[in-house]
């Protein structure tokens, strides 16, 4: 058992990184600091991948990392990134990879010559002892913390359906059945006249499409999804006014008054855009203000057209999008899928109303799987879920509820599991600002 160590981290994607430059920034100590993850710091799901074609979904201006400098990794990229097809109408839309290295190179800068204590491997298990946490790695080694902040970010997506591999050797299976495809190393694999399969219609589905059309992919395109709709292009928008909110929101009103604000006009318009960014700014607070059952009807209600439109892809995505679509290359299927099947050399899906999609390739695009290490905490009692059943529920100072809905006093989560518990929390910009408060709580304790 190693000696206690005062913070520890668990995680080591852009929100661990991001608390860890802020941390640093208030003074507290790099050596009392610890990080547990197995990749390199920063880059985590959607800043490591391979693939040179999945770019960031939102333009230079609002990836930020400094609420007091908003601009810091827009004049860094114009400096350090040489990506000519980056800039666009609306905005520069640079490769997810170099955002990447761009955090990477942040905490290297904040650290100095200073080191962070870092465990590359992964946290199975968490455990209450004494006043303090033991945490139990993938190494078979444990650890005590005094202060623990979780930032495990989007668990890597599983399958949505059963999947029958019996006719297929593992090796085709792991090749052909692409589970989680967000780092894209699956992609130098494809054959160009493949028919592809790309389970669900959201961003994860749009960047498949765009790497595929950048290596001159020839073969079918088969998009399984409810509905027959991806999300928009970002349009260039800004902010002109601030909505006047009605009180005392039900669901309902809720609705509607988002309904009556937004203009009669395609959401891929930059007057469509203004007005949605314009009611996102209040959302996290209204939504801490709804009850469990109110946060529940309204994610059965308004849930999908919230994920549609939350993000919407660059222009270069979509342009690829549009490429196919000139050449009848891509075709929805509308429907869920039930069951996967291999009859090498093909796949076949079975949908809930009976149809048979058939391809020799299938990518699961259908978002995100559940994090163990959460649902252990769960399990262990140690922590309850949140209103939406998705993670673990955190109160407004994002410290972890007990069973009891009390809040531990040196148990922490950030980044997109506080979801259920606070609202839009997703962006890197929504990120920031969380470690920028957890931060300013913690620098008093240490
Ligand atoms: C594919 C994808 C693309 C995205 N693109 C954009 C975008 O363009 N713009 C934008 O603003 N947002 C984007 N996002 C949203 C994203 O949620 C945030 O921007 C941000 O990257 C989340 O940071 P995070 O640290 O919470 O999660 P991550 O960066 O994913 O990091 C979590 C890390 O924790 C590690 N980990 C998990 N479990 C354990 C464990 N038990 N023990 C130790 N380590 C563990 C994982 O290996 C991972 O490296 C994207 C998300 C995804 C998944």
């Amino acid at each position: 058992m190693h000696k206690s160590n005062e913070i520890v981290i668990v995680g080591d994607g852009f929100a661990a990184a991001i608390m860890v430059i802020h941390l640093l920034r208030k003074g507290v100590p790099a050596s009392s600091i610890t990080l547990i993850g197995p990749g390199e710091i920063g880059r985590g799901n959607a800043y490591s991948c391979a693939s040179q074609s999945y770019r960031l979904n939102v333009r230079e201006d609002l990836l930020i990392t400094f609420s007091d400098d908003p601009l810091h990794f827009a004049r860094w990229a114009q400096s350090h990134i040489h990506d000519p097809e980056a800039k666009t109408t609306a905005g520069y839309f640079y490769r997810r990879h170099d955002f990447g290295r761009y955090i990477s190179e942040l905490v290297s800068h904040e650290l100095g010559l200073r080191q962070l204590k870092r465990i590359p491997t992964k946290v199975t298990q968490i455990l209450r002892r004494g006043d303090d946490w033991t945490l139990s790695l993938s190494n078979q080694d444990q650890l005590i913390a005094k202060q623990l902040i979780i930032a495990t970010g989007n668990a890597p997506p599983s399958w949505p359906c059963n999947v029958n591999t019996k006719l297929a050797s593992p090796t085709w299976i792991h090749t052909h059945l692409v589970e989680n495809p967000w780092a894209g190393e699956y992609l130098q694999e494809v054959g160009s006249h493949e028919d592809i399969i790309l389970l669900g219609g959201g961003l994860t589905a749009l960047d498949a499409i765009n790497a595929l059309v950048e290596q001159g992919h020839r073969g079918m395109i088969y998009v399984i999804s409810p509905r027959k709709i991806f999300p928009p292009v970002q349009a260039p928008w800004q902010r002109q006014q601030e909505p006047k909110w009605p009180k005392q929101l039900s669901p309902r009103r809720f609705i509607r008054f988002m309904r009556e604000y937004l203009p009669s006009v395609d959401a891929a318009t930059s007057e469509w855009q203004c007005s949605w960014e314009e009611l996102r700014v209040n959302l996290n607070t209204i939504w801490q203000q709804f009850s469990s059952k109110q946060r529940l009807i309204l994610l059965k209600r308004v849930g999908w057209i919230w994920s549609l439109y939350r993000f919407r892809a660059s222009p270069q995505t979509i342009a690829s999008y549009e490429q196919l679509r000139a050449k009848n290359q891509i075709h929805f299927i509308l429907g869920r899928a039930q069951l996967i099947s291999c009859a090498r050399p093909n796949i076949k899906v079975l949908l809930d109303n009976g149809y048979e999609a058939v391809g020799e390739r299938i990518i699961n695009c259908t978002g995100v799987g559940v994090d163990p290490l959460l649902s252990n905490l769960i399990t262990s009692q140690l922590a309850i879920p949140d209103d939406l059943q998705q993670s673990i529920a955190v109160d407004t100072n994002l410290r972890v509820l007990d069973s009891n809905q009390k809040a531990w006093e040196n148990l922490w989560l950030i980044g997109p599991a506080t979801m259920g518990s606070l609202g839009d929390v997703v962006a890197a910009s929504a990120i920031t600002k969380q470690a920028e408060q957890l931060a300013e709580q913690m620098k008093m304790r240490v």
